[in-house]
């Protein structure tokens, strides 16, 4: 059976681990935490950059640290993960939810200034399989209503948009490491600052909203509960385990893009045939081969391919069920505007076998096997 996930293994990951334990420290911020964060603030720019336990936990600091409250609407796309919206529903926001691009399967910046009222308190692009939103037009809006953005960028570690990296180029951006994604530590994820205003409250809320931080700096004396917070820092156990692949980035990232082009060209046939649909990659975005989908021409043509794929050991997986549709998002959001994509596209997209490890012979194969089934 060719698994539709493997979760990435770079080699380092016992030894760093080890040395972890060595330490005589394991809790939160330990050495291999501080590594990690330093990895990322060189790698992306931003100001500043903190490991937390998941994307879901980064996405609620980022509710906690825009002071999100009752009333509050937040503008985000209804295909995506549920803590894209939970985070925000927990402090009392209304998600209003937007259509989708059927290009790239992110928010449609178009719809989103209809959408705004004078409750709106921030704009939540999600980068779709690691391909950008369109930040330039998201952040020009935002900037002209008085608005944050936080962009949920748990796919997108190590893409680019126009040149900066993804989760930098908002206010606050979030990273996911959990074992489905490029860079795995288990379960864990990055908070990224990059408005200096969120930066030392960042620290706190993370700290159980204690000014531990300032302590262990030596800025003050003894440290006390100062503000909200929660515990958002993972072990440093999952950190050295992260360490290791985040040293290995590049090779993980030429691998898998390698294979992304390739099930692209083995498909191209197909498409130019008129019986699938390929991602769409914009001009001014640079991917990481976090995801390789195809669209069908519907739902049931999609179930059947499933089938065919899984009778031949392959699998393949559909993605979100809109927010909206779902129980939850019903009674916590709404649709703004019409869902002329969201239903439909998603209906259609059906994720194929990619990891870091996956082999060309594998690709092929797969890519065989959906040709078979179109013949
Ligand atoms: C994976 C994912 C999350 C959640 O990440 P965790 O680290 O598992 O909490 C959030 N948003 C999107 C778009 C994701 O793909």
């Amino acid at each position: 059976m060719i698994q539709f996930n493997v979760p990435p293994y770079a080699g380092k990951e016992m030894e760093y681990m080890k040395k972890a334990i060595d330490s005589g420290k394991i809790c939160g911020d330990g050495g291999f935490t501080k590594q990690c964060n330093k990895w990322i603030e060189e790698k992306t720019s931003a100001k500043k950059a903190l490991l937390t336990t998941s994307c879901t936990h980064a996405l609620e600091m980022a509710a906690l640290l825009l002071d999100i409250k009752e009333g509050d609407e937040v503008i985000m796309p209804s295909y995506t993960f549920v803590s894209t919206a939970n985070a925000f529903v927990l402090r009392g926001a209304r998600i209003i939810f937007i259509d989708i691009r059927p290009d790239t399967m992110n928010m449609d910046e178009k719809l989103i200034e209809q959408a705004i009222t004078e409750k709106t308190k921030a704009i939540v692009p999600v980068h779709y399989a690691g391909v950008a939103c369109e930040m330039d037009t998201i952040l020009e809006i935002a900037a002209r209503h008085g608005l944050y953005v936080v962009e949920d960028a748990a796919q997108g570690v190590m893409s680019e948009y126009k040149g900066r990296s993804l989760g930098a180029i908002g206010d606050i951006g979030c990273y996911s490491f959990h074992e489905t994604k490029n860079y795995s530590m288990g379960e864990g994820g990055a908070v990224l600052i990059s408005n200096e205003k969120f930066s030392e409250r960042a620290d706190i809320i993370r700290e159980k909203g204690t000014n531990r931080s300032r302590f262990i700096r030596g800025q003050v004396d003894k440290y006390t509960w100062v503000d909200k917070g929660s515990s958002f820092l993972p072990s440093d156990l999952n950190a050295a385990y992260l360490m290791a692949q985040l040293e290995a980035a590049d090779k993980i990232n030429d691998a898998r893009l390698s294979m992304w082009n390739l099930y692209y060209s083995e498909l191209e046939a197909l498409r130019d045939a008129g019986l699938l649909e390929l991602p769409t990659i914009p001009a001014e975005c640079k991917h990481n081969a976090h995801m390789f989908y195809i669209k069908l021409k519907d739902e049931a043509e999609r179930q059947r391919l499933i089938e065919h794929l899984k009778a031949n050991g392959v699998a393949s997986v559909f993605h979100y069920i809109p927010l909206h549709s779902s129980e939850a998002g019903m009674l916590y959001g709404e649709f703004r505007g019409e869902d002329r994509y969201t239903t439909k596209e998603s209906e259609r997209l059906l994720r194929l076998p990619m990891y870091y490890g996956l082999k060309a012979e594998e690709v092929s194969y797969i890519a065989g096997k959906i040709k078979e089934y179109f013949m």
